[in-house]
């Protein structure tokens, strides 16, 4: 009974968190960047400083709404925080159907659900992340990077110390396997050389994070279902 319910209420509810996250984050990164004359918590209109209500601040219903316009003024809202709403909402729409598969084939055992929900979103809010702070400032700060390279590390390394306790544990999370590890120096690798090669024209070290995170979370592609 209670599987059934976190089987079923789970991916919708992590279906409609992947806008709400996406949308407070742009909103967060575009206070940092200075992109907004919104000071404090309250979202204004940054061409008539129209002071956003709740039903303006529902992430991509407001923009079908309001063709993207401002309320009041109908000056052109930030399309990237539209962008970014649209990759909230892809990436959690994928762990929403993850859930979903693995509730229905998987596991009905409901802490297995939501250790695969939880797993799952650690990795992809640290995506969304990167990928929201790529969209405004076209460049990922390292400390993000490097937090996320070490979110997904740990995780590998929970799979590795839960499977070592019970070998036949969480046969279905595609982390802690070898092809993980040989992925993530892989890509890491690849980017390092493309570093040495151009000698650091238009790549960072950012860029070997990331291509650590990529293996690490994804593993061999054809692994991947
Ligand atoms: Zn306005």
């Amino acid at each position: 009974m209670v599987t059934t319910y976190i089987g079923s209420i789970l991916p919708i509810l992590v279906l409609a968190l992947g806008p709400v996250l996406a949308s407070f984050l742009a909103a967060q990164v575009m206070r940092e960047n200075g992109f907004t004359g919104a000071k404090g918590n309250r979202s204004v209109c940054d061409h008539c400083g129209y002071q956003l209500q709740p039903i303006d601040l529902i992430p991509l219903l407001s923009f079908v709404m309001l063709r993207g316009r401002c309320r009041k003024c109908g000056e052109r809202i930030d399309p990237r925080v539209w962008l970014a709403e649209i990759i909230g909402l892809t990436l959690f729409g994928i762990l929403a159907i993850g859930i979903d598969c693995f509730a229905t084939t998987v596991s009905t055992d409901g802490t297995a659900v939501f250790g695969y929900a939880l797993f799952g979103g650690i990795v992809l809010s640290c995506l969304l992340v990167l990928s929201i702070q790529d969209i405004f400032t076209f460049s990922i700060p390292l400390r993000f990077t490097q937090i996320s390279a070490g979110i997904v590390i740990l995780a590998n390394i929970l799979a590795v110390i839960v499977r070592l306790a019970d070998p036949g544990a969480l046969p279905w999370l595609h982390l802690g396997n070898l092809d993980n590890l040989l992925c993530g120096l892989a890509y890491a690798g690849f980017f390092q050389i493309i570093i040495w090669l151009t000698k650091q024209k238009g790549m960072g070290s950012g860029d070997v994070f990331i291509g650590l995170i990529i293996g690490l979370s994804l593993g061999w592609p054809a692994t991947v279902t």
